[in-house]
């Protein structure tokens, strides 16, 4: 059996895209990921299909039974020989225990890496917009406990040197002690008038933050339920806060889209949503899975070919090579249902035309995945008589239902967008093992549809559609989005 192997990952402090390249790599080969209430669920959508997952949420006070229970899984998983990720939110040896993880695989005999995250303090407070050092407001910086092992729970510290001896503070789990933290620093010789920012849930679309000084803050956080997760920064620093930081300036700060999705991959209109800002979760996922050609078939047999999609073409040219033949033989004009299609049979230097311009014949192949081969109806309206073969199979990975379930708890969706009739079925029908209809969602969110098509098949299924678009676009999308934001 091979060994196991154990990566300690640091997930960073919320936004998906801190994830270090070595971590996401890390992620990616993983048999088994071992993860933290903190680590942001959208990661796991990084890992390999069948992947294993094993929560440990940490709830706080609760830690000390866990973390050895959690020492013993990393060994278990190792010794069955497989590839462990352990997941942790921020950098893996701040507050992380990461330890004492390391030393259960040291005593284990089980190799392992550790790989360093962003922290908290210094992704939060970076995405607040406030510097952690600058030249004319702090020198030295440093992490502190908030909450530690002693029977009160507060941090047992050298509070003088603390006060006195650095100029910027960051307390981590320090929300509820916080009233004793600043009565600490003031008594043991801070001045009172030393600036506080609270940022909770730092670097991601729910971030929020709070100014005040060592004298008002405590109660400032009362009165603004303000919770956990939260970092408090102590030090002239936390001045240079001004009304919004450049992250919550963001056009669609503070968005939580659930985009609906059909096939493998990114969308690129998904991807526009997330660079102005907004958190998308791309639901569910796909993976594409290449049909074998049947025997029966000879694409030399035909005088049209139409592509379904850009992966049918990639299949199409994929057996091509695969059974050596060159394609001069094949004399069939090739047709790409969409503009992507189209570019798809481009890009291997063969002409394409539009479906638009195909004129009649009766020796016609439609090529697409196993969604259209149900479509029989369809597909012979649209080309009469055809012989049809299929290229692909998109099968769901159940996976991402788990991580919509987090999403969901975490309170993560705000607008859905289903960008085809398609997508509207697909969603509903896997959320629905969530135990979410299109009522409740409704209740949670907006809905947009992409054009009439969705928006028939949506109400059907009982949800009500806030925003159809007459002619999808990115820049009408982006703008319907933002019409949102600013309503709330
Ligand atoms: N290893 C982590 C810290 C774990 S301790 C790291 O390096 O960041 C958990 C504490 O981290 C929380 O109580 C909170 O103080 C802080 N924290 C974690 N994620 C945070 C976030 N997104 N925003 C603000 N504080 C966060």
């Amino acid at each position: 059996m091979n060994e196991g192997y154990v990566y300690l990952v640091g997930a960073g402090p919320g936004d998906i895209r801190l994830l270090t390249v070595k971590g996401k790599q890390c992620l990616e080969k993983a048999d088994v990921i071992l993860y933290d209430r903190l680590v942001n669920p959208l990661l796991l959508e990084v890992t390999k299909p069948g992947a294993e997952m094993v929560y440990c949420g940490k709830l706080p006070d609760r830690h000390l039974l866990r973390q050895e229970a959690i020492n013993d899984l990393l060994v278990k998983y190792a010794q069955e020989g497989k590839n462990v990720v352990r997941l942790k939110g921020g950098d893996p040896s701040v507050y992380g225990r990461v330890g004492e993880e390391a030393a259960a695989l040291e005593e284990a005999g089980i190799s392992y890496e550790i790989v360093p995250g962003i922290t908290a303090s210094i992704g939060a407070s970076t995405y607040a917009g406030v510097p952690v050092t600058h030249r004319d407001y702090g020198a030295s910086f440093a992490i502190v406990t908030g909450h530690d092992k002693s029977p009160t729970g507060q941090p047992i510290i050298d509070w003088k040197g603390l006060a006195t001896g650095i100029d910027t503070i960051a307390f981590y789990m320090g929300v509820k002690n916080l009233p004793y933290i600043c009565e600490q620093l003031i008594h043991f010789g801070r001045d009172p008038k030393t600036p506080v920012l609270l940022v909770q849930w730092g670097t991601v679309g729910k971030q929020k933050t709070l100014s005040g000084d060592l004298e008002t803050i405590a109660d400032l956080v009362k009165k603004e339920k303000f919770s956990n997760p939260a970092i408090t920064l102590v030090g002239q620093v936390a001045k240079l806060r001004t009304k919004e930081s450049w992250f919550e300036r963001q056009p669609l700060f503070g968005e939580h889209i659930l985009f609906g999705r059909t096939t493998e991959g990114a969308s690129e209109i998904a991807n526009e949503l997330v660079k102005l800002g907004a958190d998308v979760f791309e639901y569910p996922r796909f993976v594409t899975k290449h049909a074998k050609l049947e025997q029966s078939i000879s694409f030399s047999n035909y005088d049209q070919i139409i592509f379904h999609s850009p992966k049918s073409v990639q299949w199409f040219f994929a057996q091509l090579k695969m059974n050596h033949i060159d394609i001069r033989s094949i004399q069939a004009q090739l047709f790409g249902a969409s503009k992507k299609s189209r570019r798809e049979i481009e890009s291997f230097a063969c002409s394409a035309f539009p479906v638009q311009e195909m004129m009649d014949s009766n020796k016609r192949l439609v090529v697409g995945s196993t969604n259209w081969s149900t479509k029989e109806q369809k597909r012979n309206e649209l080309y009469g008589d055809h012989d049809f073969v299929v290229s692909h199979v998109d099968e769901i990975i159940e996976q991402s239902n788990f991580t919509c379930q987090r999403i969901l708890d975490e309170d993560r969706v705000d607008t859905i967008v289903f960008p085809s009739a398609e997508a509207v079925k697909v969603v509903t029908d896997q959320i629905a093992t969530l135990g979410e209809t299109p009522s409740t969602l409704c209740d949670r969110a907006k809905i947009i549809c992409f054009g009439s098509e969705s928006k028939k098949a949506a109400e059907d299924l009982g949800y009500r559609v806030d925003f159809m678009m007459n002619e999808p676009s990115k820049d009408e999308l982006i703008q319907i989005v933002k019409d949102i934001a600013k309503s709330r």
